[in-house]
């Protein structure tokens, strides 16, 4: 059996290396001839969805046996709420983004949406309802329309266009030599992190699932990026549950629950509000952000007034 060291980056590496045309990730496994780290139990039933609650319930989880990464997680995302985690890098972030998407099974404890346990229902219906918009998109080489498109290829033209401004990159890609016809990808245009996680954030609009993740980028943004990327994460996030991965700061503060995750354990949880009162690891990691990006903004003006 292959270790799949990081999924989303292994995943990344499969789109790369296959032909466009595939429409799910059971085939690209297939076609690798890997072992998926999890299979559909016998007699498994599609997800039933109605709004889209999750509920993680004193979650184990450890990649390696000997190291465990997840100890005891319980958290709800009720319907239509937004929940943002934020912590140290290697807290276990991202790995509770992959355990709802189900590339790994828990060890111990439970994750449900809407009341279902996640180990009993198909891997295929469970993914239809959710919306993934990862750390890293990787594009396919064909055009930006086949890309955005990739959410729902029933989509029209003015779908797809619609779709592209609520992303905030229609301007973009108005400009770019031959619009939406334009290729990208490794053998086409070159995307840059921010209009690459953009075009994501259209294909997740077009798919419009109940259930959203978020997996934001550690690199940094700057300001009008970031601003232009929330812009878009608010309308798609609107009235969905959406479970956010954050690294910035602009995401979490209007979250209806942030998560901090330190060691695999919850060492805090509440409001931006509440948080920033207690005055403990999430007060000083807000600080410290604010610092740097009051920072980066006064060497900007310095510059500009060079
Ligand atoms: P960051 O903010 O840096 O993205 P994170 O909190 O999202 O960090 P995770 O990606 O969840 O952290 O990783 C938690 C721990 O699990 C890390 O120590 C990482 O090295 C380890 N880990 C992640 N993926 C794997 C894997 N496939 N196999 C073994 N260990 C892994």
């Amino acid at each position: 059996l292959l270790q799949l060291s990081v999924p989303l980056n292994f995943i990344g590496f499969v789109y790369r290396e296959i032909r466009q045309g595939l429409t799910d990730i059971e085939e690209m496994f297939d076609l690798l001839e890997v072992k998926p780290e999890v299979t559909d139990a016998p007699g498994a039933r599609d997800l039933a969805i109605g709004n889209g609650a999750i509920s993680f319930k004193d979650v184990h989880f450890a990649y390696d046996a000997a190291r465990p990464i997840l100890k005891g997680i319980s958290f709800e995302v009720p319907a239509g709420k937004t929940v943002a985690v934020v912590g140290p890098s290697g807290a276990g972030k991202s790995t509770l983004s992959r355990l709802l998407y189900r590339f790994y099974d828990v060890q111990n404890g439970t994750i449900t949406i809407d009341g279902q346990d996640l180990r009993t229902v198909t891997q295929k219906s469970l993914r239809k309802v959710i919306g993934m918009v990862p750390q890293d998109t990787v594009l396919f080489n064909d055009t930006i329309a086949y890309n955005i498109r990739y959410g729902r290829p029933a989509a029209s033209e003015d779908e797809v266009t619609t779709a592209a401004e609520i992303a905030q990159i229609g301007d973009f890609i108005r400009h770019l030599p031959e619009g939406f016809e334009t290729k990208v990808g490794e053998r086409g245009l070159k995307l840059s992190g921010g209009e690459k996680q953009r075009v994501a954030i259209a294909r997740t609009i077009l798919k419009a699932p109940p259930v959203l993740i978020l997996d934001e980028a550690t690199s940094a943004l700057d300001t009008t990026t970031e601003r232009e990327i929330q812009a878009a994460l608010d309308v798609v996030s609107k009235n969905r549950t959406t479970l956010v991965i954050a690294h910035r700061l602009s995401t979490v503060i209007g979250a209806d629950e942030i998560i901090v995750l330190k060691s695999g354990e919850i060492a805090e949880r509440g409001t931006h509000a509440a948080l920033l009162e207690q005055n403990g690891l999430y007060a000083s990691m807000w600080n410290r952000q604010r610092e740097a990006t009051q920072a980066e903004e006064h060497l900007k003006q310095v510059r500009e007034s060079d």
